[in-house]
């Protein structure tokens, strides 16, 4: 048994190895014996308690990551439209397909993250109001 869990040291673990090479009888009881623990582990009951937290830090993780993805790919479209705003300010030229692109682009995200602030607020003031009895 503290063979199979594990508990000999490195010594005793190569003298026993040694042992059951050349014993025909303790190789069998030895199959025995790992087949019956192999069967106890497998019908040993799970606590519900660990399964909740290993769900619970696995939603967290999942949640936290995208978020983050989010973040970065916000941050890198906010940038993107900033950078071509700024080209289309420093140097503006003849107008051309890729500014054409820019201020659309950047057009639409403006007016999304309007979109998304406004419902924010209003999220935000119909939640306040909820909590007040009348
Ligand atoms: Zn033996």
């Amino acid at each position: 048994m503290r063979y199979l869990d594990g508990e000999m040291s490195a010594a005793e673990r190569t003298a026993f190895e040694a042992h059951l090479a050349s014993c025909g009888e303790c190789r069998q009881s030895m199959n025995e014996l790992g087949r019956v623990e192999r069967l106890t582990g497998m019908m040993k009951i799970r606590d519900p308690q660990d399964d909740f937290w290993e769900n619970y830090w696995k939603k967290l993780f999942r949640r936290l990551e995208r978020k983050t993805a989010w973040l970065f790919i916000i941050a890198g479209a906010a940038l993107i439209v900033l950078y071509a705003l700024w080209k289309g300010v420093t140097d503006f030229g003849e107008i051309t397909f890729v500014k054409v692109v820019a201020v659309i682009f950047a057009a639409g995200f403006v007016i999304l993250l309007i979109s998304v602030v406004r419902e924010r607020v209003h999220r935000y003031r119909t939640d306040r109001y909820r909590d007040i009895e009348r």
